[in-house]
């Protein structure tokens, strides 16, 4: 289950709580890489690959970790269980009503052709997150990505279950805002010269068409507020306080 964002920011062990929920994935770019629980986690996981970083990775703590309070113990047990039990008692995922296969159809088409026009090009990959190319690069398989999770989550939605602002939501938003930087994308590079008109249109057509039809389907993703990258005042006063301590 995603992290259930109730528009208070809030750290935990000096990592802000869910925030990589709802970003963007775009930890190149990212400013808040420091307080990632994911991202830490990540760099982890890459130093302990790189032969020349395993040292540092097993060296032991400076103190001793001491053990979990025997409510945690209990908490985690029940955790370790519920994900290895089959879920046999969960209800069948209910399919995207036909209504709506439409905006996934088409997220899928822009993400397609936004990957063939990528492949010709060749160089997006190494260009830095300032360029439009990379933002393109970016954002075509993220945008199909969220369009689906918010889609399904709505479809599978169960409004008794939960007392937190729906994760279909924040998955429309994130597409919504991969959309916008895209379209911008897309102009500057005609700008620039480095595709033409003709062949921005069809693409920066899908972009539109995809926008309306989101916020359409989602009229509250844009309330939606996402762990710390909505909450700039909140993130500093925590920031703030935390640095007093
Ligand atoms: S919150 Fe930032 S650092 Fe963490 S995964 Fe998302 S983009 Fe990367």
């Amino acid at each position: 289950m995603p992290f259930a964002p109730r528009g208070r920011v809030e750290l935990r062990n000096g990592f802000i709580v869910g925030i990589f929920n709802y970003c963007d994935r775009w930890c190149e770019a990212c400013p808040f890489t420091a307080r990632c629980r994911l991202f830490a986690d990540m760099a982890e996981i890459e130093a302990s690959l790189d032969p020349g970083l395993k040292a540092l990775v097993e060296a032991p703590p400076l103190e001793p970790t001491p053990p979990p309070p025997p409510w945690l113990e209990e908490l985690l047990q029940e955790m370790d269980k519920a994900i290895h039990e089959p879920a046999n008692n969960q209800p069948p995922e209910r399919p995207i009503p036909p209504e709506h296969a439409g905006i996934e159809r088409r997220a899928r088409g822009y993400c397609k052709r936004a990957y063939r026009w990528l492949t010709a090009l060749e160089s997006a990959a190494s260009c830095g997150p300032a360029d439009p190319r990379a933002v393109i690069s970016r954002f075509h398989t993220l945008i199909a990505a969220k369009i689906h999770r918010a889609l399904h989550g709505l479809a599978n939605d169960a409004p008794e279950d939960r007392d937190w602002p729906p994760d279909y939501d924040g998955s429309a938003k994130v597409a919504l805002l991969g959309i916008e930087r895209s379209h911008a994308a897309w102009l500057e590079l005609v700008q620039q010269g480095v595709t033409s008109d003709a062949h921005a249109a069809p693409l920066i057509a899908d972009l539109v068409w995809l926008g309306e039809a989101l916020e359409l389907v989602f009229p509250n993703a844009r309330a939606f507020v996402r762990p710390a990258f909505d909450e700039p005042d909140e993130v500093s006063r925590l920031l703030a306080r935390e640095r007093r301590r």
